[in-house]
């Protein structure tokens, strides 16, 4: 039976090898070698890796690209930006936050990040950045999913207007209930709003998914009310708690305790490596949350914004700074980060239809590189970004000619292309012998 598109001879995640996978109106449906059918397109993977889209768990969209406007933070440290943030919302547009967002999703698209988590502000009046992204996620629902998380930046319980803002923005089409405890003016505030917050979601239906514990400083303990909500009301996978950063410094047995809760509670922990490293120089404990079977996912945090100067929207960056920044160094725990940026990334976010399987949405991404590892050691280019089956994004393979003397040698930054070369060192070898 003919079908859309035939991507030929593809590696994937998992690591098997020469893989067809065939998708026809949108869906996958056959993944297996050698599928010799009809085909409207083939791509041929030429035995690299194929994956399904990238997913980032949070990320603030709507600050995205604004480094430097209306001032460059000096310290780089989270309330400073959140200060320039304030300044900078009272003079943007609706129209404004739109076009910023939409170049930045040009980007996404290009990277194979097709499903994201935006934590999106909802304390303005007005509710532009509610109003802007609410039609981003219109226009582009064929190309990219964004979840919108109604996020109280200034406080749920803190500022006066943010309780009917958030019922106004969930009203708007909202998907996700936020939070920010650190913001409130006490601990016991912020607790109290963990538990106003949870309940709101859970009489919507909704997830939640709450910024906690955005310090280094052990006596910040949110994440346990988060756990401790997820488990009274039977929420689970429905609850994510994002940063996380002071368990890493709790005593280890509190941190036990802690994770076991967690695990026991079935919630995703979304960890931002950048942020994690600039911010607060510390990240949640990654490694530990790995091994009690804990779901984590990866975000972002910040693209040029007032709290990170840096980013291009590539979640193998992500992964990079995660592995590296998190001594993530056992091959398992590797490949472990790699399945938080995809698999990982789309179970907190509850996508349906994710994976290379049959009867998944026709949805991948063709990488210049043989395995995840190397992808993200090169941050490997995107050939091809496939979405419901045709081809929204390519790039030309990355290449380089070197001219080492009298030679020219031909590299792509990959081992194959090491290979394919004889390697850089016979090369040099023959060389001494001619002279
Ligand atoms: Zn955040």
């Amino acid at each position: 039976m003919p079908v859309d598109l035939i991507v030929k001879n593809a590696t994937l995640q998992d690591g098997s090898t020469g893989i067809d996978i065939a998708c026809s109106n949108g869906m996958i449906v056959a993944v297996e070698p050698n599928i010799d059918a009809e085909a409207g397109e083939i791509i041929d993977a030429s035995g690299r890796l194929v994956v399904p889209p990238f997913v980032d768990a949070h990320w603030h969209l709507d600050a995205a690209l604004l480094h430097g406007d209306p001032y460059v933070c000096e310290t780089g440290l989270l309330y400073e930006g959140i200060n320039a943030w304030l300044e900078l919302k009272a003079e943007a547009t609706v129209a404004s936050y739109k076009e910023r967002m939409r170049q930045a999703l040009a980007w996404a698209v290009a990277n194979g990040l097709l499903h994201i988590r935006c934590q999106t502000d909802i304390c303005d009046l007005q509710l532009r950045q509610v109003q802007a992204l609410v039609e981003l996620r219109d226009e582009l629902r064929d190309l990219i999913d964004l979840q919108l998380v109604a996020f109280p930046q200034d406080g749920y319980l803190r500022d006066p207007n943010a309780r009917s803002l958030m019922t106004r923005a969930l009203d708007m089409g909202l998907d996700v209930v936020g939070g920010i405890p650190d913001y409130e003016l006490t601990a016991e505030i912020g607790f109290e709003s963990v538990k106003q917050l949870c309940e709101l979601a859970n009489e919507r239906n909704l997830m939640v998914d709450m910024h906690v514990d955005q310090t280094p400083d052990p006596n910040s303990r949110q994440i346990e009310a988060v756990a401790h909500q997820a488990i009274r009301l039977g929420m689970g996978a429905r609850v994510s708690a994002s940063h996380c950063v002071s368990m890493k410094n709790f005593a280890d047995y509190y941190a036990d305790k802690l994770i076991a809760q967690i695990a026991q509670a079935e919630m995703n922990v979304c960890v931002q490596p950048m942020t994690a490293a600039t911010c607060w120089g510390v990240m949640t404990r990654v490694n530990e949350l790995y091994d009690a079977g804990v779901n984590v996912a990866f975000g972002q945090d910040s693209v040029m914004d007032p709290w990170f100067p840096f980013g291009k929207c590539d979640m193998l960056d992500v992964a990079h700074m995660a592995i590296v920044y998190g001594r993530l160094m056992s091959e398992k725990k590797k490949a472990r980060v790699f399945d938080s940026i995809t698999y990982g990334g789309a179970r907190a976010l509850q996508v349906e239809g994710y994976g290379i399987a049959n009867n998944m949405n026709a949805d991948m991404v063709v990488l210049q590189a043989a395995d995840p590892m190397e992808a993200i050691r090169i941050r490997a280019t995107r050939l091809a970004v496939i979405r419901r089956g045709k081809v929204i994004a390519r790039q030309n393979e990355q290449r380089a000619s070197v001219m080492l003397g009298d030679r020219t040698i031909e590299i792509d930054f990959t081992r194959e292309g090491v290979k394919r070369s004889g390697g850089l060192s016979v090369q040099r070898a023959g060389c001494g012998h001619g002279h």
